[in-house]
């Protein structure tokens, strides 16, 4: 097994409900509800679960974009969630982010070239030459022509403008990525470009990936393990052929009947998950899915499920015992 990249322990992050005339507490909401797993040194650990599900909130709390409730995070031996500011700064140079909106993310009334040398003048790297040489070299990695250096976002298209994200989030030599639905706003055919690309990076610069998306069939082909979460836990992770082969959890395995297969011949049923996904500010007690679950035993609805581990496939579910 090579090494660890990350490793993340018991993550919480809990929002305050406030209200009334004084803006009192009044609950909280479970956006992370105590998630743990780790990251290898060169895998894509794909993140998937409908909206909602916390997976975006465990992107940022990974960068410390939001601060954590509890629970830790350990980047190459060093705690993230104790980090000094001095110290996290340096860190964020190895770690970078690529949004779903890649529009939104990118300043409209800067120049690609000013938008991609940013993070190089923030990090404190290269002379002024040196920086838009080296826009000009990521610009032709992401494959687009470094003559678009000079141009604004808007003259570009959506497909476009992802490169340019990705190529932003590459300028540092960062070792992580995380990806937070990166290709979701894409039309179809332009999604499996920007995937392949973001594949062929991964070997060029020895990346590692979270890819974070709704889709289980999105994170496939990209990833080496996928987790799933449910209302702010994670309730299975294995590696990806494991996982869409021998789904264990009633969850998963719903999730993955809605996912279109290629082959026109082939019979599949869908599962149908009954009602709406529950308030994460109310979730259910017990395993928080056994309001939906068409296996649920009486202990689901008392007792949250522990994460057990079968032969590196981990999961959160009392129909599974060591
Ligand atoms: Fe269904 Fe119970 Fe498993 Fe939850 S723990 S997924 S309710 S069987």
């Amino acid at each position: 097994m090579s090494e660890l990249l990350l490793e993340v322990n018991g993550l919480k992050k809990y929002f305050p409900i406030t209200g009334g005339l004084f803006g009192r507490k009044q609950g909280e909401v479970k956006a992370v509800d105590d998630i743990s797993f780790y990251v290898r040194k060169g895998e894509t650990l794909g993140i998937v679960g409908e909206s909602g599900c916390g997976k975006s909130t465990t992107g940022r709390l990974l960068m410390r974009l939001m601060e954590a409730s509890e629970g830790k995070i350990i980047f190459e031996d060093k705690e993230i969630t104790s980090m000094s500011k001095s110290e996290l700064r340096k860190t964020r140079r190895d770690i970078q982010m690529v949004f779903q909106d890649p529009y939104a993310s990118l300043n409209p009334r800067h120049s690609i070239e000013q938008i991609l040398e940013e993070p190089l003048i923030v990090h404190g790297i290269g002379t002024k030459a040196e920086r838009k040489k080296q826009v000009r070299e990521m610009l032709e990695v992401v494959g687009l022509s470094s003559n678009y250096a000079k141009r604004y976002p808007h003259q570009f298209s959506g497909g476009q403008r992802q490169r340019i994200g990705i190529a932003k989030a590459l300028m540092t030599k960062p070792k992580l990525i995380i990806a937070d639905e990166p290709v979701s706003a894409l039309d179809v055919s332009i999604q499996a470009q920007v995937l392949n690309l973001m594949k062929d990076i991964q070997k060029e610069f020895q990346l590692t990936y979270i890819f974070i998306a709704h889709d289980l069939g999105v994170v496939r082909h990209i990833s080496d393990r996928v987790g799933v979460m449910y209302l702010g836990r994670l309730i299975e992770l294995a590696e990806s052929e494991n996982l869409y082969q021998s789904p264990f959890h009633p969850y998963t395995k719903a999730l993955l009947s809605a996912v279109p297969i290629p082959d026109p011949d082939s019979k599949k049923e869908t599962i149908l998950i009954e009602g709406e996904i529950p308030s994460p500010a109310n979730p259910p007690s017990g395993c928080a899915f056994h309001t939906r679950c068409s296996q649920v035993l009486d202990i689901c609805k008392t007792t949250r499920p522990r994460e057990q581990e079968l032969n590196g496939h981990f999961v959160a579910c009392h129909l599974f015992k060591k």
